[in-house]
């Protein structure tokens, strides 16, 4: 996934790289390193170490880390383990070019072999040091231009790149590429900032171009930028205005951006709500669907493309979908579809789901979709990513950076978004009657406020949390709309706390899981009101009957439950259809607590990385 940054202009480019690579963090934090050429005595630095960026500051003290053009990466290893040698930057062979890189070379191997046969000795075990290589080998062999000889390597390669490359000779000039991995210029005065995303560059201009795939950026010092593709035909640079604040991108406060990031959850809802649903005049606009209107009402099918979290809100928006719009759905995870034959028909509507808009087996299955002829509507949080602008129409989530690992207030928006669809579609099918509509209209806009009341419990469920530190293993049950939330919440615990944990359809555990069920076993149960109330009760006792330690998800008016459960946390009461919404705020507050509890890097778990940019 690696985050990558340059910098070329009058400035100091250190400290401006250093601070950026604090921003691009949640991207992999394997390893971190640095480029930095210093005009004055030409020379080409580069410090690189194992570890976080913290670890890099430590180590580039007292070192010559002068320079106004430099480049910088955060790694999140695909090809060797995370130690210094296999951090980027990564020499060529002489030296004289530095090269980071985001992504994966697939034909590596083969390119490798061929470098090693004329000569070329390689120190680290990545793809990404065989472009340095290659670049240098044509640039010296057909006696050509830095710029040409990027050209001629990235026509070699197979697979996904966002690089950026310097050369000692060469101080006053930065050169970027992109395929499928995102990459965004920002234009300055007199100076030129480069990143995987805006988060390092808001603060120094809201002038920034997204490059597109094949597209080449040649960043001179004191020149206009000139953008060239791989056959050297030259591109209008399209300037876009960042509406992104600096703000967002602090932790305000809180200890961790995840917990900012969940009581963030009513106002980024209210955010994401606002100006498409309006209780007033009883409608929703969304004007990805407006625009559209007849592919959703003829839709044959709807298929929805997701991993991780968002998969999970597209589960939700299957049940939506099916319940109000009666359009047969599929949930498929885009890594699964893309190498599958996928049946794909002209009038199905694909809905893409993304926090970061650049999830590359989701972008690789949006391109399938499209050659099908299907119509293609993307959610994602960052404008101007690749999921944005590869899709026929879409709804921006607006929750702001999301910058916790674990994805939380992405999630909630991903859901209301998809709820939004559904409510609008079925009215222009007439698919739902106008009274239920407009009753699950109001209730909608008074998510945020109960999400309010659940925030309340925030210390009640921290003290909670001591209880469960001491297990290993964790299942998570529900039914109907909350067994999408069962598997969300066993991720969330999964990914920050490292404990094992298992979300099941609560019906499905006698096939099963029940075998792992003993009195040190938590069993997490949604247990909200809902048509399959009664069918949940009946397999709280199953479970009680074989000792696990119930803590239950219940409604406020719940009477039942609470006598069964061991503990229980108390969200509102709300329509069926809009519980996930209620139910998974308890559930994130949970994995926080005992994943601080027991000491976990909440904002940076073990081997994860935020935006999922390598398939
Ligand atoms: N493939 C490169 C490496 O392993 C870059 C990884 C990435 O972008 O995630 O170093």
């Amino acid at each position: 996934m690696c985050g990558i940054l340059g910098y070329i202009g009058n400035r100091e480019a250190y400290p401006i790289l250093i601070k950026g690579l604090h921003r691009l963090e949640y991207r992999g934090y394997d390893s971190a390193g640095i480029a930095l050429i210093n005009r004055e005595n030409s020379k080409l630095n580069i410090y690189k170490t194992k570890g976080r960026v913290s670890d890099l500051e430590e180590f580039t003290k007292g070192k010559d880390i002068s320079g106004t053009v430099g480049i910088a990466h955060t790694r999140w290893a695909t090809h060797g383990e995370p130690n210094h040698i296999n951090a980027h930057p990564h020499y060529s062979q002489s030296e004289n070019l530095a090269l980071i890189h985001n992504g994966i070379i697939e034909n590596y191997a083969v390119l490798k072999e061929s470098l090693i046969r004329k000569g070329y000795v390689f120190q680290s075990e990545t793809d990404t040091e065989v472009l340095v290589q290659l670049i240098e080998y044509i640039k010296t062999d057909n006696n050509t231009d830095i710029s040409t000889a990027i050209q001629l390597a990235l026509k070699q390669v197979i697979g996904a790149y966002a690089i950026a490359v310097v050369e000692k000779e060469n101080p006053d000039l930065i050169i970027a590429a992109r395929k499928s991995s995102p990459l965004v210029v920002g234009i300055g005065q007199d100076e030129f900032f480069l990143a995987s995303d805006a988060s390092p560059i808001i603060e120094y201009t809201n002038q920034v171009i997204y490059l597109n795939d094949e597209e080449i950026a040649l960043i001179h010092r004191n020149e206009q930028l000139r953008i060239i593709n791989l056959s050297n035909v030259e591109k209008t640079p399209q300037i876009t205005l960042l509406e992104m604040s600096l703000n967002e991108l602090e932790k305000g406060g809180y200890p961790h951006f995840m917990l900012k990031e969940i009581f963030e959850q009513p106002r980024t809802l209210r955010d994401c709500m606002s100006g498409r649903l309006n209780t007033g005049n009883g409608r929703v606009v969304l004007s990805g669907i407006i625009d559209h209107r007849e592919k959703f009402i003829n839709a044959r099918r709807i298929i929805i493309l997701a991993c991780g979290t968002s998969w999970h809100a597209g589960l939700i928006g299957e049940y939506l979908f099916e319940e109000f719009c009666r359009i047969p759905v599929e949930v498929e995870y885009s890594s699964e579809f893309r190498y599958r034959r996928p049946v794909i028909y002209p009038d199905d509507v694909v809905i893409a789901v993304s926090q970061s808009g650049e999830t590359a087996d989701t972008l690789a299955a949006i391109e399938l979709a499209k050659q099908a002829g299907a119509f293609v509507y993307g959610i994602c949080n960052v404008v101007g990513s690749s999921i944005a602008r590869n899709t026929d129409s879409g709804s921006y989530t607006h929750v702001g950076p999301e910058i916790g690992v674990a994805s939380t207030k992405a999630f909630t928006a991903q859901v209301a978004v998809l709820t939004m669809m559904a409510l609008n579609i079925a009215r222009e099918k007439k698919t739902i009657s106008e009274q239920q509509y407009l009753a699950l209209l109001s209730e909608l806009s008074g998510i945020p406020g109960k999400i309010e009341t659940i925030l309340q419990q925030n210390r009640y469920i921290e003290d909670l949390s001591k209880i469960f530190t001491y297990a290993h293993n964790f299942i998570y049950l529900g039914r109907g709309y909350s067994y999408p939330v069962a598997v969300e919440g066993a991720l969330k615990l999964k990914e920050i706390s490292y404990i094992h944990a298992e979300g099941y359809p609560a019906a499905e555990m006698k096939h099963g899981p029940i075998a792992l069920i003993d009195n040190e076993m938590p069993v997490v149960v949604i247990a909200i009101n809902s048509t399959t109330y009664d069918k949940m009760t009946s397999n709280i006792q199953e479970i009680k009957a074989r000792k696990g330690r119930i803590l239950a998800i219940v409604n406020k008016s719940d009477c039942k439950v609470r006598e069964m459960a061991d503990y229980t946390i108390e969200i509102p009461d709300t329509e069926e259809c809009l519980s996930p919404l209620l139910s998974i705020v308890p559930l994130q507050l949970l994995s926080y607590h005992i994943a601080v509890k027991k000491g976990r890097d909440v904002d940076m778990p073990r081997n994860l990385a935020k935006s999922v940019t390598v398939e």
